[in-house]
């Protein structure tokens, strides 16, 4: 059991790296890696805050 586990919003694996993370108006959402989250990024633009 590992309780602070995150996974990645767009497929859901374990995060092992962190950084690929972004703040939008439903929270900080984490990925596993660059892809996740430009695509992330793609279908969710009105959603991130920068
Ligand atoms: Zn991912």
């Amino acid at each position: 059991m590992s309780e602070n586990k995150i996974n990645c919003a767009l497929c859901g694996l374990a995060v092992e790296i962190d950084g690929f993370n972004v703040e939008t108006t439903e929270g900080l959402k984490l990925f596993c890696c660059a892809g996740c989250l430009s695509v992330y990024r793609l279908f969710n633009g009105d959603k991130i805050q920068e």
